[in-house]
C-alpha cells in the first residue's frame, strides 16, 4: 500500500527524527514499570524533565535505556510513524543509533530489524514510507564514529549516515574517514553543526565530512559567504525550530531565523528532532512555519525540498514527488515551488 493520493490532509515530510527521541513518556513509564526502573518526575505527564544541553543528552540517553527488547523497538517505530501519518506524514527518515542498541544490551543488527518490521507494519497500516540513516555519536569519538558507519556501510534498509551528539567535542576533520567509509558504500551524508557551534562548524563540515544536508544549520544565519557557499551548493537544511527553541539556541519563536533563512534562499526542511523531549511534533513544526510566514505553496515547498534531499532510491523519490503533486492539487495550491 502507498500513501493514498486521495488524501486531502497537508503532506508532510521529515529527514531529522532520533528514533530513541520519539519514545513517548506513556510507552517509557510502562518499559520503567515492567522493567523495574524508578523514574521519579522525570517522565511524568506528555514530556520529560531536563535542563540545558548536556542534560538533554543524559535524558535522551535514560529514556533510550528503557527500550530492552526488539518488540520494544519494532512498536517504537510503528506507534511514532502511524501518528505522525495520521497528521498527512508521507515520508519520515529516521535516524537509529546502533550505539544505543548496544548500550541496551541488542545487536545492531537486531535493532535495524525490529525497527525495519515497525517500519513495514507502519507502511502497511498507514502509507507512510520510511528509510533509516545510521547515526555516530560525535561525543564517544572518533572510532565510535567509524564502527556506526562499517555498520551502516554493511547493513539492509539504510540509506544514509550522519553524527550527532556534542558539537562542542572534537573537530569534523577527526570524522572524515567515517564518512568516507559511508560514501563508499553509496550511503547519502549529513551531520549536525550550525547549532551550537557557530558557522565555522558549518564551513568545516561540508569541506571535511562531503555532506548534502546539514542538520540544524540555523548558525549558518550569522555568515553572508556561508549562506551564498549553501545556496550556491544546494545543501538542504534539517531546521528543527522547537529543538532549537527548547534547548535555548533562540529565546523565542521571534529570534529563530527560519524565515531569514528562506529569503536568504536555502532549501529548508522541517522537523522535530526529538518531539517529546521539545514538547513538540512534525505538524506543530509545521504550524511554527506557518506563524512564521510561511504560506500553504512554501508549506509545501518544505515537504518537496525533505522528499528532494531524502536518501531514498530514485524510484521512491518520483512515487513521493508524484503523491507530493496530487495532494497539493486537491489542496488546491499551487505547485510547490523552491
Ligand atoms: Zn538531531
Amino acid at each position: 500500500m502507498i500513501a493514498s493520493s486521495t488524501d486531502a490532509r497537508f503532506p508532510l515530510a521529515e529527514l531529522h527524527a532520533h528514533v530513541e527521541g520519539t519514545l513517548e513518556p506513556a510507552f517509557a513509564r510502562e518499559l520503567a514499570r515492567r522493567e523495574g526502573v524508578d523514574l521519579g518526575s522525570f517522565a511524568e505527564g506528555e514530556t520529560y524533565r531536563w535542563e540545558g544541553f548536556s542534560g538533554f543528552l543524559a535524558a535522551y540517553d535514560r529514556a533510550a535505556a528503557l527500550l530492552r527488547r526488539p518488540e520494544d523497538y519494532r512498536r517504537l517505530a510503528y506507534d511514532y510513524l502511524t501518528r505522525i501519518a495520521a497528521d498527512g506524514a508521507i515520508y519520515s527518515e529516521l535516524t537509529i543509533s546502533p550505539d544505543h542498541a548496544r548500550a541496551s544490551g541488542l545487536s545492531p543488527e537486531t535493532y535495524l530489524n525490529a525497527l525495519s518490521q515497525g517500519a513495514k507494519d507502519a507502511e502497511q497500516a498507514s502509507g507512510i514510507v520510511c528509510r533509516f540513516l545510521v547515526v555516530g555519536v560525535r561525543h564517544l569519538g572518533p572510532e565510535a564514529v567509524e564502527e556506526a558507519a562499517r555498520f551502516a556501510a554493511g547493513a539492509s534498509g539504510v540509506t544514509g549516515f550522519g553524527m550527532a551528539g556534542d558539537e562542542r567535542l572534537h573537530r569534523p576533520r577527526d570524522f572524515a574517514r567515517a564518512f568516507r567509509i559511508a560514501a563508499e558504500a553509496g550511503l547519502g551524508l549529513t551531520a549536525h553543526a550550525g547549532e551550537f557551534a557557530g558557522a565555522d562548524g558549518i564551513s568545516e563540515t561540508l569541506d571535511e565530512l562531503k555532506v548534502t544536508r546539514i542538520g540544524h544549520g540555523v548558525r549558518s544565519i550569522e555568515d553572508a559567504d556561508l549562506l551564498k557557499r549553501l545556496r550556491e551548493e544546494a545543501i538542504t537544511l534539517e531546521v528543527c525550530p522547537g529543538s532549537n527553541l527548547s534547548l535555548g539556541v533562540y529565546p523565542d519563536a521571534a529570534a529563530h531565523p527560519l524565515k531569514r533563512l528562506r529569503e536568504a534562499g536555502l532549501r529548508l526542511t522541517v522537523n522535530s528532532d526529538d518531539p517529546p523531549f521539545f514538547g513538540t511534533d512534525l505538524a506543530r513544526e509545521y504550524a511554527f512555519a506557518a506563524a512564521a510566514g510561511f504560506g500553504p505553496s512554501e508549506r509545501l515547498a518544505l515537504t518537496r525540498n525533505a522528499i528532494e534531499a531524502g536518501f531514498m532510491d530514485a524510484a521512491t523519490r518520483q512515487r513521493l514527488l508524484s503523491l507530493l503533486t496530487m495532494r497539493a492539487l486537491l489542496l488546491g495550491a499551487p505547485a510547490a515551488t523552491q
